[in-house]
Formats: C-alpha cells, sequence, structure tokens
C-alpha cells in the first residue's frame, strides 16, 4: 500500500472528477469515440504533474496539443482507456517467500465498461483492485490511468487522482458511523472544500440516484446492510469519478440483496455511462458483467465481452 494513502480507506479517497475547465462532466456513454482532454492529462515532463497544459514546454503527449495558432475542434477515433496494465506483476514477499499476487496482467478498461474481476478465494482480485485503484503499486509491468503512466507516480499525486478520479466501494460500506448517510456521501466532496450547500445538494443527488431519497438523516445503524452498501455507492458516485472500483461489493450481503445491488450498478451503468469494475466470486453477479477478466492464481486466464444483452449467464 501506498504509505500516503492519507485516509482510512473508503472515506475520504473515494471521490471525484473534473473534467479541464471545471465543469461537471456529462458521465460517459459507453464507446464514445473522443479523447477527452483531462486535468492532469499531459506530458510526462517530469515536472509537477497535471497541472494545465504548456505546449512551450516538453514534447505533446499527443499531436493534437500543437498549437497551429488558430482554434479548431479535436476529434480522435478512440477513447483513452481509463486504465490500462501493461504486463503487470505484484508479488509480495514474507521473509524468504514470494508469493505472486497478480502475474503478468495484460489489459485495458474503457470509459463505460462494465466490467468483473472474477476467480476464487486468493486468485487475485484484491490484489489487481488495488493496483488499478492506485492503493498499491506494481513490482514489474506499467499501469497507464487515462493515458499516463502512474506506476511511479509520487505518492501524493497518486492520492490526488484516487481523491478526484476513482470512487471506491468496499466489501464493507466503511461508512462513518457518526455521520448520517447524507453526511457520509458529502464527505467525499468536504474534502475538495467545496461549499457546503453544494456538498450537501449534490449528496442528496446522489443518494436519490441510488434509490434511498428521504433516509439521508439516517444513521449507518439504522440502514440496512443493502442501504449502507448503497450509500456508499452514492458516495463513490458523488464526486463523478472515471470510474467505481468495487472489490466484492456484495460479498456481506444476502443473495437478494447482492442482485438488488447489482440492479443499481447496471442501472447506473446504463442510464448514466457509469464506467465499473468490480470483483466477485459468486457466479450470478459474475454472470452480469458484459466484461469478465477471470483469475487463476494469480494470472489472467480468460478476458471475455459478452453480448450487450448478453449480460446474464
Ligand atoms: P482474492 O482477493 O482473489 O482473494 P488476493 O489478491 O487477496 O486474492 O490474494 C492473492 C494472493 O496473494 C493470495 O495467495 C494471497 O495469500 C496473497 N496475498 C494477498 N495479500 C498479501 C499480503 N499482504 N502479503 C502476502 N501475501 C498476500
Ligand atoms: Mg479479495
Amino acid at each position: 500500500m501506498d504509505e500516503d494513502a492519507g485516509f482510512p480507506r473508503g472515506l475520504p479517497d473515494v471521490v471525484p472528477c473534473r473534467l479541464a475547465g471545471g465543469a461537471a462532466p456529462a458521465l460517459e456513454a459507453p464507446g464514445v469515440p473522443v479523447r477527452h482532454r483531462l486535468e492532469g492529462d499531459g506530458p510526462e515532463d517530469g515536472e509537477e504533474h497535471g497541472h494545465g497544459q504548456n505546449p512551450a514546454k516538453g514534447s505533446p503527449a499527443h499531436p493534437a496539443e500543437v498549437s497551429t495558432g488558430a482554434p479548431r475542434p479535436v476529434s480522435y477515433t478512440r477513447p483513452v482507456a481509463i486504465v490500462e496494465a501493461r504486463d503487470l506483476s505484484r508479488i509480495y514477499r514474507l521473509g524468504e517467500e514470494r508469493v505472486a499476487g497478480i502475474r503478468s496482467a495484460s489489459f485495458a478498461i474503457s470509459p463505460g465498461e462494465f466490467a468483473v474481476v472474477a476467480g476464487p478465494s486468493g486468485s487475485g482480485k484484491t490484489t489487481l483492485l488495488n493496483l488499478l485503484g492506485l492503493l498499491d503499486r506494481p513490482d514489474e509491468g506499467t499501469l497507464l490511468f487515462e493515458g499516463r503512466d502512474v506506476s511511479s507516480l509520487p505518492d501524493r499525486e497518486r492520492s490526488r487522482l484516487r481523491r478526484d478520479r476513482i470512487g471506491f466501494v468496499f466489501q464493507s460500506h466503511q461508512l462513518v458511523p457518526v455521520l448520517t448517510a447524507l453526511e457520509n456521501v458529502a464527505l467525499a466532496l468536504w474534502i475538495r472544500d467545496l461549499p457546503e450547500a453544494e456538498c450537501r445538494r449534490r449528496a442528496g443527488e446522489a443518494l436519490e440516484a441510488v434509490g434511498l431519497s428521504g433516509l439521508g438523516g439516517r444513521r449507518p445503524d439504522a440502514l440496512s446492510g443493502g442501504q449502507r452498501q448503497r450509500v456508499a455507492v452514492a458516495r463513490a458516485l458523488v464526486g463523478e469519478p472515471a470510474f467505481i472500483l468495487a472489490d466484492e461489493p456484495t460479498a456481506s450481503l444476502d443473495s437478494e440483496t447482492a442482485l438488488r445491488l447489482l440492479d443499481l450498478f447496471d442501472a447506473l451503468h446504463r442510464g448514466r455511462g457509469v464506467t465499473f469494475v468490480f470483483s466477485s466470486h459468486d457466479p450470478r453477479i459474475i454472470g452480469r458483467a458484459r466484461r469478465r477478466l477471470r483469475l487463476k492464481d494469480g494470472r489472467i486466464e480468460s478476458d471475455e465481452s459478452a453480448a450487450e444483452n448478453g449480460g446474464a449467464a
């Protein structure tokens, strides 16, 4: 883990995103053939990463960044992946022993995907999601986040990316018990120093999106397990992150509630274009994903995409 992860897992780390210019973006529809200009999506010049673009400095990361003097529309033919793993490995060292968490994983997650990392206990799901969520670093290989190599970024920059671009949902909701549901969601915006009224308004909207309007004033202990996990989803969603990562989000729910949580993911994915990457060992949950990365002993055993209407297997 990065030492600086800084926050308790699942708390401030769970936040938001902004496109350059500060406007809250419409969430991606699947397959939109556009490469967004993102804050922090600049040349790797070894300096303060990710602040603004200065065409006079360093090599442009993309031909369209070259200034021709006249403004012109920018369009591209393929979306940049949210995350791309290239030959990624994570080896744990236990004294003399070396345990492979993930071995030579290569794949990309594009905007708008609905993907599961599937596999039995010990197959490497948490290890892989921790790498994708910048909670841990690979020992070998490269991880690109929105086109930029983040494998060796300083901890501070990785924290900022996590806060601004990734929403996390954990196996156990990790809500703050003394805060109300609304405050738990607003927390993800408070840490960005947004005005209080805006935090509360957006938190209320996020709770509505997960079907919890009217329950914002309750504390977690007055909510059911499924409702708490919905609050956790609202908290992950509220900052409009590039994607939501969820490590076995249904593992502590009964099977009926688990399927309802998947219905919610599905509705957010289809209705708002939210990109999800979640893990599970439950065949009924795995069957709901359109993209299935199956792990075995730390290796990607298969990587399949189901037909768009064929999610349920
Ligand atoms: P899953 O989430 O699929 O259950 P994990 O990613 O937790 O799998 O674990 C993958 C492998 O890495 C397992 O063999 C596990 O014992 C090992 N592992 C995970 N975390 C650590 C750790 N911190 N130290 C040593 N070995 C670990
Ligand atoms: Mg796990």
